[in-house]
């Protein structure tokens, strides 16, 4: 995998990209800052750095993602904007003063990353990111372009990068990995809900260990079902 392999990759990205501003539309990407996130905001950061880049902080994510996403934001040139939770944490709380994470984090993941979410789709056109079908069952099953809610378009441009082409594009361009990785973390969430991987294999089993939950919503509850 050289850089004429991902050439031929990013190329297509580049036009699809083009071609949107060519349309007048207003583009924004999400990125959870993982090592894996970052080919896309390589990626994009080469073809313009005027596509905003937000990061959902939940007020839940580990130190070292904060320091990674600014780490990243200095490397890239870029700029990174935080959507916050509307309703403050002491308001999070179910009747035995638990925040929801601990007994109903859908309503959690609601309040902390679609929420907050909300007043960027009704302001932009396009929202970019970075799922893959490699994933998971449910990412397998998505399409490069999806409709996502208040009349926007999901642009989902790594869908079919495997997991080799992200660590070698990673290798490539020397873009360093989150510090946790090397801690045996594999997919890093907020820190409540995110454990080491397990040996199954499995890249995002230890997120929402133990619990039924295995997307936080951003990715089934934002996207126009079929
Ligand atoms: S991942 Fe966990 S802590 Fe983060 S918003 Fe969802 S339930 Fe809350």
């Amino acid at each position: 995998m050289d850089a004429r392999y991902f050439d031929d990759k990013t190329s297509g990205i580049e036009q699809r990209i083009n071609e949107f501003l060519a349309d007048g539309l207003k583009l924004f990407v999400s990125s959870s800052f993982q090592t894996h996130s970052i080919p896309l905001l390589h990626i994009l950061a080469s073809i313009s750095k005027e596509i905003p880049v937000y990061f959902i902080n939940t007020g839940f994510h580990f130190p070292e993602t904060l320091m990674y996403r600014d780490q990243i934001a200095r490397l890239l040139g870029i700029e990174v904007i935080d959507t916050k939770p509307v309703v403050c944490k002491s308001l999070q709380c179910d009747a035995d003063g638990n925040l929801y994470f601990a007994s109903d984090p859908d309503h959690c993941c609601y309040l902390n990353k679609i929420q907050p979410l909300e007043p960027v789709l009704i302001e932009k056109d396009v929202w970019i990111n970075g799922i893959r079908a490699e994933q998971s069952a449910h990412r397998k099953k998505m399409g490069t372009i999806e409709k996502g809610p208040f009349g926007t378009l999901r642009y989902h441009p790594m869908l079919h990068w495997t997991n080799k082409d992200i660590y070698y594009y990673r290798k490539l361009y020397n873009l360093p990995p989150h510090p946790l990785e090397e801690k045996g973390y594999l997919s890093i969430g907020c820190e409540p809900c995110t454990r080491k991987a397990d040996l199954s294999g499995d890249e995002r089993g230890g997120r929402w260990f133990g619990m039924k939950k295995t997307e936080c919503g951003l990715h089934t509850d934002l996207i126009e079902k079929k």
